[in-house]
């Protein structure tokens, strides 16, 4: 039989229990320590912490002799899972202290099954762990056993962990079993997957879901085992186990040797505690935080320094602030949280008044940008540079607006001080890839924003108007009016511009240009504008092609959209979000904008009234 909990911490025979049943103190080794989770495993019902329900109802079934002939306890990994299997192994087999006794639900502990159960050592409890024993002929071993009679017990006991392992061919020879089990023999399955498990299996299942334990039941837990150690745990220190532990009693006794194992032997601090989890100190962590919510990047870089001095590492030290994050929104939203004892004095105090000072989007924003920043001081060959690049970043999160007001500022509506907008001219179309953040944004739609060169307050508001046939671009439009694909293509991938001065337009056609292409060029507009026009070949360079500048303008308007304040406030507070498109009411087909200040051609000074065409 071997302990499937993961604590595999070898140990000699083991000693039953800490000598509270009345049996002599175990005479071991003074080398043999054992550890805590193994320690103060609980034995009976009533020791299960935090799962009041499940207790509740075996209980029940135990006193009433309304017993399952299979349990499947389900729940995270540390919750109990096995240890209660184990308690309802003794509860099924226990005699009680005469011999006499029959199920109970409050196993003796003393009687020989008792014992033997505890000692891991019962020759009618079999333990297997389905993640390394996945097989059909691992089960059939199981059902085989089935058959024979206990050898000093009254029923067979069965724990199978991690039970959704079972390979398919498993849990149908385990079914049938499972359908007519002998009287003599119980299952215990445990699963952390209870949705692997096939339903033909949970049908025929007792089941009990265990719960995550509260950090509350946590701290007072393992206060209680400290206090059997003679150890003193600074209150800190012990939420702070609490919290590691996430849920599980097992995880945080494990933290609390180690703990215990850095202190001097009668004390742990809060230091030791916050050294051994490479946690940042708490205060530190609040010294961050609250100089990157009030905006100040010196001083939260001065405290990660200190921080990280103290041997805290980057990562956990932002990951430590993504939970003060949600500590501090969660003393937002429920203001009764300040006098609960689930939450350190640190975070009653200190972090209330810190929660007093900042809204909940400024709240949301700092989360989302945490998140990223975890995921990026992970990713990066610098931890320290990524960690303080998400700091800085942070240090502008209360100066953000809010999203929505991101959107409404880039889209232009009144109301939201639009003179933030002078200047700007394109449209930026965000995509968001990441969460819900980044969806708000889509709802808003496109967006102005906009380069900054441009005084384009007037330009947003007056109507551009397009003189026909003002610039080359204006004619390659006239082609593709005209339907004439091919020339069009060539007139945009394939010809530059030497000098446009209508009817004249001097140009340099590529060499795989057609050779008629002045020709039929010429030949379009005589036939829309009932003018001779005279098209020159032309050796000299000319402009780049209107492709050319199509591109050019387009990674411009990028660039400049990106550069734009509250286009980079929208991708910082989104995670995931990038710019997909610049879309500039003011271009047209050709990506170019109307008046083509990025070429500096004068406004005016090329167009053409209609009427000279006329007059010859
Ligand atoms: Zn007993």
């Amino acid at each position: 039989m071997h302990d499937l909990l993961g604590d595999d911490v070898p140990e000699p025979p083991v000693p039953e229990g800490p000598g509270l049943f009345g049996d002599a103190p175990p005479a071991a080794p003074a080398a043999a320590y054992r550890v805590l989770a193994r320690k103060y495993r609980p034995t009976i019902f009533d020791d299960l912490i935090g799962q009041d329900a499940t207790v509740r109802i075996l209980r029940s079934a135990f006193a009433l002799n309304r017993i399952a002939h299979a349990f499947m306890l389900t729940g995270v990994r540390g919750v109990g899972k096995t240890t209660t299997a184990r308690i309802i192994a003794r509860a099924l087999n226990c005699v009680g202290p005469d011999g006499s006794g029959g199920p109970t639900p409050d196993p003796c502990g003393v009687c020989d099954n008792c014992r033997a159960i505890l000692a891991d050592r019962h020759p009618d409890v079999v333990e297997m762990d389905a993640a390394s024993r996945t097989g059909v002929d691992d089960v059939r071993e199981i059902i085989e056993a089935t058959r024979f009679r206990p050898m000093q017990a009254r029923t067979k006991v069965f724990i199978i962990d991690e039970v959704h392992m079972l390979s398919r061919h498993a849990f149908n020879a385990l079914l049938k079993t499972l359908e007519e089990p002998p009287p003599h023999v119980k299952f215990v399955f445990a699963t952390t997957e209870i949705r692997k498990v096939p339903v033909t299996v949970l049908s025929r299942c007792q089941r009990f879901d265990l719960r995550r334990i509260p950090v509350s039941l946590l701290i007072a837990q393992f206060e209680k085992v400290a206090l059997a150690e003679g150890i003193t745990v600074e209150p800190e220190g012990l939420a702070a186990i609490a919290r590691a532990a996430d849920g599980s009693v097992r995880d945080g006794l494990s933290l609390l040797d180690q703990a215990i194992a850095q202190g001097d032997g009668l004390r742990v601090t809060a230091a030791d505690v916050a050294g051994m989890l490479g946690m940042a100190d708490r205060g530190l962590v609040f010294d961050i935080m609250e100089a990157v919510l009030a905006g100040r990047p010196a001083d939260a870089l001065a405290a990660t320094d200190r921080a990280h001095v103290l041997g805290a590492d980057f990562g956990a030290m932002l990951g430590d602030m993504l939970e003060l994050t949600h500590t501090l929104s969660r003393l937002k939203m429920v203001p009764d949280l300040r006098g609960a004892a689930e939450l350190p004095e640190l975070e009653r105090t200190r972090g209330a008044a810190l929660a007093d000072t900042l809204t909940i989007p400024v709240l949301g924003r700092a989360w989302q940008m945490l998140l990223k920043g975890v995921a990026e001081v992970e990713a990066a060959p610098d931890r320290r540079a990524a960690a303080e690049m998400v700091l800085i970043r942070l240090c502008h999160v209360a100066d953000l607006p809010p999203p929505g007001e991101l959107v409404r500022r880039l889209s232009g509506q009144p109301g939201n001080g639009a003179a933030g907008l002078v200047g700007l001219a394109g449209t930026a179309g965000l995509a968001g890839g990441g969460g819900g953040g980044a969806r708000a944004v889509a709802a808003g739609g496109a967006m102005s924003a906009a380069p900054a060169e441009a005084p384009a307050a007037a330009s947003l508001e007056q109507p551009v108007i397009t003189p026909r046939l003002a610039s080359f671009r204006d004619v390659v439009a006239l082609v593709a009016a005209e339907r004439e694909p091919l020339l069009h293509g060539h007139l945009l991938h394939s010809v530059h511009v030497v000098r446009f001065a209508p009817p004249v337009i001097e140009l340099r056609p590529h060499a795989d240009a057609p050779r008629d292409l002045a020709s039929r060029l010429a030949a379009v507009l005589l036939g829309v504008t009932g003018t001779r026009w005279t098209i020159v070949v032309s050796a000299e360079a000319g402009e780049p092609t209107l492709a050319q500048q199509g591109n050019a303008a387009d990674t411009l308007r990028r660039q400049v959209a990106a550069d734009h304040p509250l286009v980079r406030a929208i991708l910082d507070a989104f995670p995931g979000a990038h710019i997909e498109a610049v879309r500039d009411p003011g271009v047209d087909a050709y990506g170019l904008a109307a008046e083509d200040v990025s070429l500096g051609e004068p406004e005016m000074a090329e167009m053409v009234p209609p009427a000279e065409f006329d007059a010859e």
